[in-house]
């Protein structure tokens, strides 16, 4: 199949997920031509913030091949990433994604994506999420990866 047609079938789930209550996404991860884990957002339905399609494709893949290093493999989706699900396909390895409704597109329905790639160019200290370390007197945060 194309590209264009792997988008397409992201497009058709994302509308059936909408058709049934759900946010309006989905993701298919592809591995030499054959679909090794498909998802849609399912956040209303599970109250897990983190159930994006691209999150669910990435752990459905993962569980399929029995391994969560899916390099090689291509991930289609019906909308450009969030950070969240771009960080996921980090985390997989995954160097290869099509997308069919931009970060800009998107905006006109939801720009929170867009403003958290915007809050991710400021500096830390200008951020709206402040990330503090805190280092407790006489103990390593470095001992977890010691630890053996
Ligand atoms: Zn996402």
């Amino acid at each position: 199949m194309s590209h264009q047609q792997w988008i397409a079938q992201c497009i058709e789930s994302a509308i059936d997920n909408a058709s049934r209550g759900q946010a309006p996404f989905a993701a298919l991860v592809v591995k030499e031509g054959r679909v090794l884990g498909e998802g849609v957002n399912d956040v209303k339905a599970t109250n897990d913030l983190t159930g994006h399609a691209e999150v669910r494709a990435l752990q459905a893949a993962a569980r399929a091949s029995g391994s969560r290093r899916l390099a090689g493999c291509v991930l289609y989706t019906s909308c450009e990433p969030c950070p969240m699900c771009l960080g996921a396909i980090y985390w997989s390895g995954i160097t290869e994604v099509y997308y069919g409704l931009s970060i800009e597109g998107q905006a006109e329905f939801s720009d929170l994506p867009q403003r958290q790639y915007a809050e991710f160019r400021r500096a830390p200290s200008e951020r709206s999420v402040h990330a503090v370390q805190v280092s407790p007197e006489g103990m390593d945060p470095r001992r977890p990866f010691l630890a053996k």
